[in-house]
């Protein structure tokens, strides 16, 4: 059993006595693991009151048995305004349940680290409308980087090269775009995606998270896209946070 050093994200948090606390990381150098942070319940006096849900921390960790324990906290972001205000919440909720229940522990994954990273900092310091972007671009990058991206130029079915109209079909099942040919013959489920649709899929999919911004897409096109993407990862990957409810409840109550 060792020490060693690892930038972390802390995905969620359980209190464990009377003053301690059981926290879920997502680390830097082994993916995702538990840790202990002792006396972290006593408040400002202990600097493992620090390690609060969404807050990113450079760690010195002193692997156990079964749990880590926390030797060293130096603070990267705090992202306060993911606890303070329940939108926040909820939408950072979602992201971090998503990396939980997608993230390995004992393997490290620096590309899932930084967009887990990225995208709480983002939404950290977004405006409130800005949200949704967020999340949106975080599920499309989720999908990326686990290996089941929107087939959005060529056919899911026949592999031609589709002719994106104002209307083109795109399906879940089938993992993207259906040319026509092969729709006509056949009884997909699908929703039908206009140009400018395809486009934002694309360009959110693809594109470099610093070359984004939210006001380049419009907010009908963001629930779709959302939606789209929320239905790929429940259906390849089985991925569904429990959050989402959560999500839906607060977005609801917005409305
Ligand atoms: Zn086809």
């Amino acid at each position: 059993m060792a020490t060693f050093e690892t930038e972390a994200l802390v995905l969620k948090q359980f209190d464990l006595g009377e003053s301690d606390r059981l926290i879920t990381l997502y680390t830097r150098e082994k993916g995702k693991l538990k840790a202990v942070a002792k006396g972290a319940r006593k408040g400002n006096k202990s600097r493992s009151g620090l390690v609060l849900p969404f807050s990113y921390h450079n760690f010195i960790l002193y692997q156990g048995k079964s749990l880590a324990k926390i030797n060293h906290i130096e603070s990267i972001a705090m992202n306060s305004k993911l606890r303070e205000d329940l939108d926040y919440m909820a939408y950072a909720s979602v992201v971090s349940e998503y990396i939980e229940r997608a993230g390995l522990e004992e393997e490290a994954d620096q590309a899932l680290f930084s967009l887990l990273a990225v995208i709480l900092e983002k939404m950290a310091q977004a405006q409130k409308e800005e949200l949704l972007f967020y999340l949106t671009v975080f599920k499309a990058k989720l999908l990326l980087l686990l290996g089941v991206k929107p087939e959005i130029e060529n056919c899911t079915v026949c592999g031609d090269k589709v002719n994106l109209n104002n209307s083109t079909p795109l399906s879940v099942e089938e993992g993207g775009s259906i040319c026509k040919n092969c729709f006509k013959n056949n009884s997909y489920k699908f929703t039908l995606f206009s140009l400018n649709e395809m486009r934002a899929l694309y360009k959110i999919t693809f594109a470099e998270i610093s070359q984004l911004k939210a006001d380049q897409f419009g907010v009908q096109i963001l629930e779709k896209i959302n939606e789209v993407t929320e239905k790929f990862l429940i259906y390849h990957l089985d991925l569904k946070p429990k959050s989402l409810s959560f999500l839906y409840t607060i977005r609801k109550m917005n409305n």
